[in-house]
């Protein structure tokens, strides 16, 4: 295979804790699939929300600082989340923002009917009835029943002065291709898989750059099938001259990081080994996990984070 199979996962930075997790477990119905901390600087969680067993493609993931300063997206940054909901779901979603408050956008981007708002911390988000078949499962909650439930990303908008060289790295080397345009807003498509396939560009050639603390992705994640596929596409981008990591093991999945040269932050991750790992799919993200170089350190590390009411 040998190719990105579209999103892996999105990485974005918060402020309180516990009204991070509010927000993405009861709001919008997703589940809390791993409890770690930051594996750079463990005082800090590492929150992982996504779908029953956490699927790549499904996975949004916070480092929640409690008095991080406000961000602000510009250019050089993903400045949107999108994801899909079934056909007939906006109205479900229209009415629970409006009885909880939530303020929103509705809008219709390349025929497809969606509703943008914004989580607790200022980040964008939309939700997006798909015009394509989507066959994942959503998460069923109490308030949230299986045919209006979010099911996983959609597409991710990236914000650039200049879409010509990020077009290139998602054209020439992750297999996309360009398939609508709607004014300054390009979107390109990998034929790889099914879902979370999209990524949309948006130039505008005056924005400023963009403010990455709270309320903003920190970077955008694609999906490869394991470490041999990660390692090509190392070769590749360094045979474009572009600085990329080594490989770097995060427990759940194995990564490399480059900058793309409109400035975004992208990661290439792997499916395996999952989050299955270190607990069973039914516990996922019942107990904090702390990666083997900090399991000495648990009860200082307990001490030191926030408590979280789940
Ligand atoms: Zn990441």
């Amino acid at each position: 295979m040998n190719t990105i199979l579209g999103l892996h996962h999105i990485t974005a930075i918060a402020g309180d804790a516990q009204r991070n997790y509010d927000f993405y477990t009861k709001t919008l119905g997703f589940r809390l699939v791993k409890k770690t901390v930051n594996f750079d600087d463990p005082q800090t969680y590492h929150f992982y929300y996504g779908n029953e067993v956490g699927s790549p493609g499904t996975i949004l993931t916070f480092f929640p600082w409690a008095n991080v300063r406000q961000g602000k997206n510009g250019a050089g940054m993903a400045t949107d989340i999108g994801y899909s909901i079934p056909k007939g779901s906006l109205d479900f979603w229209k009415a629970r923002f409006e009885s909880l408050n939530i303020s929103f956008n509705l809008n219709e981007r390349f025929g497809e009917k969606q509703l943008s708002f914004q989580d607790p911390d200022g980040l964008w988000l939309t939700i997006i009835e798909t015009i394509n078949k989507d066959g994942r499962n959503g998460l069923e909650s109490a308030e949230i029943k299986s045919e209006v439930a979010i099911k996983g990303f959609h597409t991710v908008t990236l914000t650039l002065n200049n879409i010509k060289a990020t077009a290139e790295i998602l054209t020439e080397v992750f297999g996309y291709k360009q398939i609508a345009q709607e004014g300054n807003l390009y979107r390109y498509k990998t034929d790889a898989v099914e879902n979370a396939a999209l990524v949309d560009l948006l130039e505008m050639p005056q924005a400023q750059r963009g403010l990455n603390a709270g309320g903003t992705n920190h970077h955008v994640a694609f999906r490869v099938k394991d470490e041999e596929d990660l390692m090509s596409m190392r070769e590749k981008i360094m045979a474009r001259g572009l600085h990329i990591t080594e490989k770097i093991n995060r427990d759940y999945f194995f990564s490399l990081y480059f900058r793309e040269p409109g400035g975004i932050l992208f990661e290439i991750a792997t499916d395996n080994p999952g989050f299955a790992t270190d607990e069973t799919v039914e516990n996922l993200g019942g107990s904090l996990q702390l990666p083997d170089q900090y399991k000495a350190m648990r009860a200082k590390i307990e001490k030191a984070l926030p408590k979280l009411k789940m």
